[in-house]
């Protein structure tokens, strides 16, 4: 676990945290609980990406000049400790994207040339819009079915009926790892396991897990593995497709133009192999650059003194807030992450949120990208706070603080 000191050194290597100038308003408060929407970057991923303007840039894999090369270098060394981070069998595995979103549009387009009409994909009902829409898509436009695993009341996959709608016509699961909505880690290696008896592929939405759990793919055996270097202290706009190299090698390129090629005439291209072949056009090279050190920050602290100290944040968040009166907390029976959503009676969650916004408190208010799960649970939305290495139990005191402030405001 952190010590206090061991905190206060790691919040001193986030200058936003430090001043939060549009946070402090009233108060001088300025707490950021909206983690699950994206994280604060540190100072080294902030000086890396300044450094490559500054001092490197170029293209990549296009010249032999001494930029180009140190550019290319060090974005095959990204993916290099990507392919580590995640326990990828090799770096032709890792591909680039511009986030979840992409990658999950990526696999869904390539996909595509197989699913036939009456074919089936599954997803969850409690999936995130960017793993529900590219499937209600492909499914729309090729006649397949779109087949949902319902969840309890509680919002927990049922997976009885899940191992139902399993059969031969399944051609691909598509499921999160833990969900955005109110941190529910999925039994994803049981679904894998039962999913690859009938040879479906297993997609995992790798969003809200990524900094918070270990990963292995080899270990979990999941055909793909994708998430978003922005939830995870690196920059916006630069995400991961992890694929197994036998599933990947069948793609076809999704986007065509340079960087993804071995031949072009004006007949015929040849196309790279992987990764470069699902990776066309400039890279975001800066974005790159900061994925190598915003995975360098979460080694050097180590993912599972991480997750440690984020349960700890949850638990203690957990016992003060179950005070309140009316307080409704979804989700809080099973395994913990950093993710607490929670309503209370009578009162709509942006009321709640604009309130404590006055005071500095950041939060995610609403049905964070997730109506279908909403609508079932017949709720308007929820207040979301979710947690990240540099938050602290003061900060969570604060905000109970403010909270019940707010209650009286509004009660
Ligand atoms: N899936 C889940 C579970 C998420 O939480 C998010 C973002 O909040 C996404 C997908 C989409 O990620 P991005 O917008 O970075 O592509």
């Amino acid at each position: 676990m952190f010590s206090y000191e061991e905190i206060k050194q790691i919040r001193n290597q986030f200058p936003i945290l430090n001043q939060f100038p549009i946070l402090k308003k009233k108060e001088n408060n300025s707490i950021y609980f909206d983690n699950a929407a994206t994280t604060q970057k540190p100072v080294q991923v902030i000086n890396a990406i300044k450094k490559y303007y500054c001092n490197f840039n170029s293209n990549v894999n296009r010249s032999f000049h001494v930029l180009d090369q140190f550019t290319n270098n060090y974005l095959e060394l990204s993916r290099n400790n990507i392919k580590y981070f995640i326990n990828a069998k090799s770096r032709e595995e890792i591909i680039f994207t511009s986030g979840t979103t992409e990658s999950i549009n990526l696999i869904a387009f390539c996909i595509s040339k197989v699913i036939k009409k009456s074919y089936d994909i599954i997803i969850s009902h409690s999936e995130h819009h960017s793993n529900i829409i590219p499937w209600q898509v492909l499914s729309q436009n090729h006649n397949a079915n779109l087949k949902v695993i319902p969840v309890n009341s509680e919002g927990e996959l049922n997976i009885r009926v899940f191992n139902k709608l399993m059969t031969k016509k399944t051609k691909l699961i598509s499921i999160s790892h833990v969900t955005n909505t109110f941190g529910i880690i999925n039994p994803i290696k049981k679904l894998i396991k039962t999913a690859h008896k009938y040879n479906s592929l297993v997609l995992i939405d790798g969003s809200q897990a990524i900094s918070h759990l270990t990963i292995d793919v080899q270990n979990l055996d999941c055909d793909f593995y994708v998430f978003s270097i922005h939830k995870m202290y690196g920059p916006s706009g630069i995400g991961i497709l992890y694929g197994k190299k036998k599933v990947l090698d069948k793609f076809t390129p999704y986007q065509c133009g340079g960087g993804m090629i071995e031949k072009v005439t004006l007949k015929k291209t040849i196309f790279s192999g992987l990764p470069f072949k699902l990776e066309s056009g400039t890279p975001n090279i800066a974005g790159i650059i900061g994925t190598n050190k915003a995975l360098n920050f979460i080694v050097n602290y180590s993912i599972i003194k991480i997750k440690n100290y984020e349960t700890k944040l949850l638990k203690y968040a957990l016992k003060i807030l179950s005070n309140i009166n009316g307080i409704k907390i979804y989700y809080k029976n099973s395994k913990l992450t950093k993710i607490l959503s929670f309503n209370i009676e009578n009162i709509h969650s942006f009321d709640l949120g604009k309130l404590l916004n006055n005071y500095g408190i950041a939060f995610r208010t609403g049905t964070h990208c997730a109506q279908p799960i909403m609508d079932y649970l017949k709720l308007n939305g929820t207040i979301r706070i979710s947690f990240a290495i540099y938050n602290t139990i003061e900060e969570i005191d604060i905000f109970y603080k403010y909270l019940i402030k707010c209650l009286y405001y509004l009660r």
